[in-house]
């Protein structure tokens, strides 16, 4: 692992509608070649994370209001997602965003539309992302509203390989699913991480499943980070416990319930 971190989050406020608080001086920092998980409950921040991060934010009227942003050493915080994808930053967004109405393979081939690449180079590209997902080529021409989700989950982070990231931000991708395809799906990024050298900052409800792949982890409450540490760490200090289940409550299964607000 490179000791220069690939992203570097300092002290940052962001807030909805000029009036609703969302993050209050979040600062992180992503290692080159490192996954990192960003843990908290529901509407602790972490999907505002991401956004701000990939610059997404301003499109649901989000407006970062302080701090900074450094992506390799350099400054990013008016920098469009297109330009941030061009660059090797890749967002795969929540509840696995796909074109339902187009195939399996169209939606990958969207994925390589800031590189403008070549078509035999489009064709290379794909080849290789099928190798990662066997089952998205066996799919390939089925409409992407038709597959199940681990397989939409697929497509959207496939998608965002085309882009050839050096960093994804990878929002809950185990939301939704069976834990034999979280398990696959994780599985994915580790092989990623280690084989291709992509770094991760992944936000994750399920701590204990992004606890055994990530490095390193930050734990988000109510927009601010009160935890942050490898796994050991962060279990044994109990940080994890009190902000999915409120203090002195017993026990972090992996399942946080996601009708609690914090
Ligand atoms: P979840 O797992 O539910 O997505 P989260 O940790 O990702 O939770 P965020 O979605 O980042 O949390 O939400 C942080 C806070 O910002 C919450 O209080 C939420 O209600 C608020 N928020 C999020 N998106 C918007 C928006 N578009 N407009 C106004 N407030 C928002």
């Amino acid at each position: 692992m490179n000791a220069a971190p690939i992203l570097q989050v300092e002290d940052i406020a962001v807030t909805y509608s000029q009036l609703i608080p969302a993050l209050r001086g979040v600062s992180l920092t992503v290692p080159s070649g490192a996954i990192v998980a960003l843990l908290g409950g529901n509407g602790a921040g972490k999907t505002t994370t991401l956004k701000t991060v990939s610059n997404l934010i301003r499109a649901e009227r989000g407006e970062l209001t302080s701090g900074r942003i450094a992506y390799r050493g350099e400054a990013i915080t008016d920098a469009d997602p297109w330009t941030l994808a061009e660059r090797g930053l890749v967002q795969v967004l929540e509840g696995r965003r796909c074109f339902a109405h187009l195939s399996v393979e169209e939606n990958l081939r969207l994925g390589a539309f800031a590189r403008r690449p070549s078509r035999a180079d489009l064709d290379v590209e794909l080849e290789r992302i099928y190798g990662i997902f066997p089952r998205l080529k066996e799919r390939r021409k089925t409409l992407a509203g038709y597959t199940s989700g681990g397989e939409q989950q697929m497509i959207a982070i496939g998608r965002a390989l085309m882009a050839r990231p050096a960093l994804i931000l990878l929002d809950e991708p185990s939301m939704g699913l069976a834990p034999q395809v979280v398990e696959e799906i994780f599985e994915t990024v580790a092989a990623l991480n280690r084989d291709d050298g992509v770094s991760f900052l992944l936000a994750e409800q399920n701590a204990a499943i992004a606890l055994r792949y990530a490095n390193f982890g930050y734990v988000l409450e109510s927009g601010r980070v009160v935890g942050k540490g490898n796994a050991q760490t962060l279990l044994e200090l109990g940080t994890l416990r009190e902000a999915y289940l409120g203090s002195g409550q017993p026990g972090v299964d992996g399942t946080p319930r996601r009708s609690r607000r914090l």
